[in-house]
């Protein structure tokens, strides 16, 4: 079955009222091939700004992060109801960031994925090895292990897109090689075959993340496990149109 392309934006904390503007009206005002789905995941204080300006009805809104609760005593937190409640459809879980700096845990990340789903919402998945994990060899053990903690919780996966996004790579401008790229999200479809079945494996979106850019992007999307990007510092700027064409 076509897995339907997926180029994901991830602002980071990044952007202003005036500069999130733009970035939607340039969305707006681009043609943008009907055959790729589009998620700008703005900081979340702007998903609502960002909602309200988009016209382009082929571009959709993710947070970037949400808690495992329906609300309460959780100061400083944002649920994944009130996510829905702002107008996104996305939530972006899992990633290198939120695992390194805040020190998120498997087992964290995997709640918030069965909370998220449950409310509605669709979950950007992330994973990735650290470049000290890479250099011994445990790209995978690593990826591996940050999916199971999903698996164990999460059958059905037909609301979940998994960016892989080796961390040496992140920010950095050295972008993953597309071979290597390709061959981490093969065994990533395999180990979810081996998990959850042939069927579903091969429905579920894997995207490349790290240092994509108007450049690069063609080289990854031409590889058949890779079904799209989560994109970062690049999504800032009018680049981001162009990756989003570049499959074309
Ligand atoms: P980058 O970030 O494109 O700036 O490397 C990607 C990401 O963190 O999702």
């Amino acid at each position: 079955m076509a897995r339907k392309f997926f180029v994901g934006g991830n602002f980071k904390m990044n952007g202003s009222k005036a500069s999130i503007t733009k970035i939607v009206e340039d969305l707006n005002a681009a043609e943008l091939p009907s055959d790729v789905e589009v998620v700008v995941a703005p900081p979340s204080l702007y998903i609502t700004l960002t909602k309200e300006l988009l016209t382009n009805p082929l571009v959709k809104v993710a947070a970037q992060n949400s808690f495992p609760k329906a609300s309460g005593a959780y100061t400083g937190e944002i649920a994944a109801p009130q996510i829905k409640d702002a107008g996104a459809d996305w939530v972006i879980l899992g990633h290198s960031e939120r695992r390194t700096i805040i020190k998120e845990t498997d087992e964290f990340i995997a709640e918030k994925t069965v909370h998220a789903l449950e409310s509605g919402l669709g979950v950007i998945l992330c994973i990735g090895e650290l470049l000290e994990e890479r250099d011994t060899g445990k790209t995978l053990v690593v990826c591996n292990r940050q999916l199971d903690a999903v698996v164990d919780k999460v059958k059905d996966w037909s609301n979940i897109v998994i960016a892989y996004e080796p961390v040496w790579a992140i920010g950095t401008g050295l972008a993953a090689t597309p071979e290597d790229a390709q061959a981490t999200h093969s065994a990533i479809r395999k180990y979810l075959a081996e998990k959850l079945g042939e069927d579903q494996a091969s429905k579920i979106r894997i995207l490349y993340g790290g240092s994509v850019n108007g450049k690069n992007a063609p080289s990854f999307s031409a590889c058949p496990d890779i079904d799209g990007y989560l994109v970062g510092g690049a999504s800032l700027k009018p680049e981001f149109i162009d990756i989003i064409k570049s499959r074309e």
